[in-house]
């Protein structure tokens, strides 16, 4: 089954993303395992940040403290690859294993972000299915700037295949053959 994720949300994480680079952004995500509704962004404090991320302890604890406040569950962290594809490198593979949490990467390798979801398991790492979340849409300004524009194209490509999907459930089911008489 897909993990839902909110428009909003798919858009500020390319955002995020795109602010950052050429380093990697970094942030975690809370909600459910069906519905990520909410990202928290956070400084990436590691020593090569172009190649790597890592959290401030103080300010990951500062976030989860107000997504506490809020009743919301922490269930994944996100980060960007600003050149290459959104699989986990084996470093990312090591700093997930055993933590229960999903993952999301962004990669700005090509023109449009594309995210993509993981769940690292011990030594299996394995891809999720994520779909956009297009009823709990927020107005969109009327000047976008091209960083917009580009999160708009990516939410709109995945909300196409959303709706074929929907579409596809709704078809009716076969007709049922009537008992002989
Ligand atoms: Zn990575």
């Amino acid at each position: 089954m897909a993990v839902r994720i909110a428009y909003a949300v798919a858009r500020q994480i390319a955002e995020h993303a795109l602010s950052a680079a050429p380093d990697e952004a970094c942030g975690i995500l809370a909600g459910t395992r069906a519905q990520i509704s909410r990202a928290i962004p956070l400084k990436n404090a590691a020593d090569a940040p172009d190649r790597q991320f890592r959290f401030d302890p103080e300010e990951q604890l500062a976030a989860l403290k107000a997504l506490d406040a809020d009743e919301l569950g922490w269930v994944g962290v996100y980060h960007s690859h600003p050149k290459s594809p959104p699989i986990p490198s084996p470093e990312d593979i090591a700093a997930a294993v055993d933590s229960g949490l999903l993952q999301l990467i962004v990669s700005l390798e090509s023109a449009r972000p594309k995210l993509k979801l993981w769940q690292v398991e011990g030594s299996s790492v394995t891809p999720l299915s994520l779909a956009l979340d297009t009823e709990v849409d927020t107005p969109i300004d009327d000047r976008l700037s091209q960083r917009h524009q580009v999160a708009i194209v990516v939410a709109a490509v995945a909300s196409v295949l959303l709706l074929l999907a929907v579409s596809l459930m709704l078809l009716p089911p076969a007709p049922e053959l009537a008992p002989p008489p």
